[in-house]
């Protein structure tokens, strides 16, 4: 069973038309690698994917459930908006930490900004705020960082940052967690730590949509590849399929860049 089913999605910018026909789903526990040359609409996708950009046509749908129909307005209310946004974790390229909270504040506080909401909350503070933070440990230690809890962002290195991001995005539970080039921002040197923990979702079959420029990544990891040219997606297929054996003449002169 698809968790996310993408059709047909479109979006221009002005004149500029960055997304076309986006047809694309995503089984529960799957991997998918995006793959393309800067400008082809990559971000954009993830953006609409997580409502930062609004589809100028096409639907989405997760678990079944139809979260974005450009034909119907139901579905775009702002207030639902934010409900929607918690099927998807997202990882930028520039981590985006918040500067003036610890590592663990950072993983934990839209978690407890949620819980307040909850009708218990008073009664349950406590316990409610305790699980949060367990929770949070439990995160940081998955990502290798159990000593760097009361450490800011300041403190420690990109690639750490990069790891609390990965970290503040399982917070919430998300269906699909995203990555939008999460190494593209760090140095070489530091760019194995934060795909070893990628590939560690990956064994424990976390579904996810990695935009990325590391092809052996993507190739290693991803249990499928799209790759995008011109806001169009000119082949998907598993790893084999696009990187030992593309069908598209597109395909094959991206792939040849980094041969
Ligand atoms: P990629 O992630 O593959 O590098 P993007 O999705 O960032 O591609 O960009 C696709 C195209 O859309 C580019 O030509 C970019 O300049 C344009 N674009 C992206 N965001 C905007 C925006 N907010 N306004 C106008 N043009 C944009």
């Amino acid at each position: 069973m698809s968790i996310l089913e993408v059709k047909n999605i479109e979006k221009r910018f002005e004149s500029l038309q960055v997304l076309q026909k986006i047809d694309f789903s995503l089984e529960k526990g799957e991997s998918i690698a995006i793959i393309g040359s800067s400008g082809s609409g990559k971000t954009t996708l993830l953006r609409c994917l997580n409502f930062l950009e609004r589809p100028d046509n096409g639907s989405i749908s997760v678990n079944n459930k139809v979260i974005f129909d450009a034909m119907d307005p139901v579905t775009q209310r702002d207030s639902e908006v934010r409900k929607k946004r918690l099927h998807f974790g997202l990882v930028f390229q520039n981590f985006n930490l918040f500067p003036q909270y610890t590592v663990l504040k950072n993983v934990t506080l839209a978690a407890e900004l949620l819980a307040q909401e909850r009708p218990s909350f008073k009664q349950e503070k406590k316990t409610i705020l305790n699980e949060i933070q367990d929770r949070g440990k439990m995160l940081l230690s998955q990502v290798g960082l159990s000593d760097k809890l009361d450490y800011y962002p300041h403190m420690i290195s990109g690639g750490q940052q990069q790891r609390v991001a990965i970290a503040r995005a399982l917070a919430l539970n998300p269906d699909i967690l995203c990555f939008d080039e999460p190494t593209s921002a760090l140095d070489p040197e530091l760019t194995g730590e934060v795909l070893k923990v990628i590939r560690n979702l990956a064994d424990r079959n976390t579904t996810m949509i990695i935009v990325t420029h590391e092809m052996d990544f993507a190739r290693d990891v991803a249990d499928r590849v799209i790759f995008m040219d011109a806001g169009v997606i000119v082949e998907q297929g598993t790893p084999q399929e696009v990187f030992s054996n593309p069908k598209e003449e597109r395909t094959k002169q991206f792939l040849c860049r980094y041969n």
